[in-house]
């Protein structure tokens, strides 16, 4: 069983957003640093997915074949860093379609939970856009902001806007988020040694 996960946004999180959508490979470039970021979380154990709205399907503005070419494009990238993504949930549905799985609803993180037979509490989320931290607290994933894409216009904000969840982190790009997680995990690790440490001290005195 999984139990290192993490749930990534893509566009403005992985790879440079655009108001007028990623629609081809070509278009779909990665941030400064991001591929090499998850390269470090999976190689520090955490299995990677994508949950992203990719509404340019439902609009025709790009066809399943497109995306399945920026994804190729993604993994490739990815592989020759030493990184590895599991998967991309993506909801490909305009936002009339009114659909379950368009974030902020939480379809896309219910498939995720499905897929990996776990309970996404306490996994972390993140993402650029507040409805992508509202769809995680939906099934109970630790939100956080990455201030870039739409994140960029809270960078330097001493409080986020009362909308977002109120144990929302932010983190400046990706990899911040990930130099966060992987100490935050050795901490953890480390006082968790501390305790299996100062409880054989204990046992073999008594
Ligand atoms: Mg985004
Ligand atoms: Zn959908």
């Amino acid at each position: 069983m999984i139990t290192k996960l993490v749930i990534l946004d893509r566009d403005g999180t992985i790879n440079h957003d655009s108001d007028e959508y990623v629609k081809t490979a070509q278009e779909w470039t990665p941030m400064p640093g991001a591929l090499e970021a998850i390269a470090r979380l999976n190689h520090a154990g955490w299995h990677v997915v994508v949950a992203s709205n990719q509404s340019g399907l439902g609009r025709g503005l790009f066809d399943v074949a497109a995306l399945n070419a920026m994804h190729a494009k993604m993994h490739k990238m990815l592989g020759a860093v030493g990184g590895r993504v599991d998967a991309v949930f993506f909801c490909p549905h305009s936002p009339d379609e009114n659909c379950s799985c368009r974030k902020p609803a939480s379809g896309l993180f219910e498939q995720i939970g499905e897929r990996y037979g776990m309970d996404l509490k306490g996994v972390p989320a993140l993402g650029d856009h507040l409805r992508d931290l509202q769809a995680a607290i939906a099934v109970g994933c630790e939100p956080h902001l990455v201030m870039t894409g739409k994140g960029a216009q809270y960078k330097g904000q001493s409080n986020l806007p009362k909308d977002f969840p109120a144990n929302t982190q932010a983190h400046v790009d990706l990899s911040a988020f990930v130099d966060w997680l992987l100490l935050k995990t050795q901490a953890a690790a480390k006082s968790s040694a501390k305790a299996t440490q100062t409880s054989h001290s204990a046992g073999s005195s008594a």
